[in-house]
C-alpha cells in the first residue's frame, strides 16, 4: 500500500512510479503547484506517473470519469486512410462497352497528391487512372533523385507527359475504335436473331 501524496488515503498502486492514488488527484496535485513549476515538463512527469502522455490526457480521462463513462486508455490500434475522402480525377473517357480511362493532370506533384493518388489506388484496384504530367523529369522534391515518371512507374500508374501525351491520345482512339467494332458487331447478331 501507498499513500497519496494528495489526499492522504491509502491506496494499493499499479504502477512503480505512482505518486497518487487516481486521475483526480494527480490534477489536483499539479493545479496546486505554484504557477512557475506547473510547467509542460512537469506535467508530463506528473501524468506518466499514471500511465497518461500529457496533463490533458488526464483531464479528459477525469472528465469521463466525472460524467460516469468507463473508458480504455490507448489500448487499442487502429488503422486508418487518409482524411480525403473523396477524390475527382480531372478527366475521364467513358468508352462505349463501360470501360473508363481517368487521367490526372499534374503539373506539381505534391507528396500529399502522391499519398492520395496511392490511397485511391489501394481502395479502387481495377480502376484505370493515369497520369499526365506537365514535366515528368521534375525531381520529387529538391533533394530526391526521383522523378515523377519514376514514381509513377514504381507504383504502376500509366503515365504521359508533353513529349509521349500523343500516345495516350492514340490509345484512346483505338479503344474507341475496338469497341465501335464490338458493338456493331453485337448488333448485326442481334438483328440476325
Ligand atoms: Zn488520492
Amino acid at each position: 500500500m501507498r499513500k497519496c501524496k494528495q489526499c492522504n488515503k491509502k491506496y494499493k498502486p499499479f504502477r512503480a512510479n505512482q505518486i497518487v492514488c487516481n486521475e483526480e488527484c494527480l490534477v489536483a496535485l499539479f493545479e496546486q503547484l505554484p504557477p512557475r513549476q506547473r510547467t509542460r515538463r512537469i506535467a508530463r512527469e506528473y501524468s506518466i506517473t499514471l500511465g497518461y502522455k500529457s496533463i490533458s490526457e488526464v483531464r479528459c480521462a477525469v472528465a469521463f470519469k466525472k460524467h460516469g463513462i468507463s473508458y480504455q486508455y490507448e489500448d487499442l490500434k487502429l488503422q486508418y486512410r487518409l482524411p480525403e475522402q473523396n477524390y475527382i480525377p480531372d478527366f475521364r473517357i467513358q468508352f462505349k462497352d463501360g470501360y473508363n480511362i481517368f487521367i490526372e493532370y499534374k503539373g506539381k506533384f505534391t507528396p500529399k497528391d502522391r499519398r492520395k493518388l496511392l490511397s485511391v489506388k489501394e481502395c479502387n484496384p481495377t480502376i484505370d487512372l493515369r497520369l499526365w504530367f506537365e514535366r515528368s523529369t521534375n525531381k520529387l522534391s529538391s533533394k530526391a533523385k526521383s522523378t515523377y515518371g519514376e514514381w509513377a512507374d514504381k507504383h504502376g500508374f500509366l503515365w504521359y507527359d508533353r513529349d509521349t501525351v500523343e500516345k495516350l491520345f492514340t490509345e484512346i482512339l483505338e479503344l474507341e475504335k475496338k469497341c465501335e467494332r464490338k458493338t456493331s458487331k453485337a448488333t448485326k447478331e442481334s438483328v440476325k436473331v
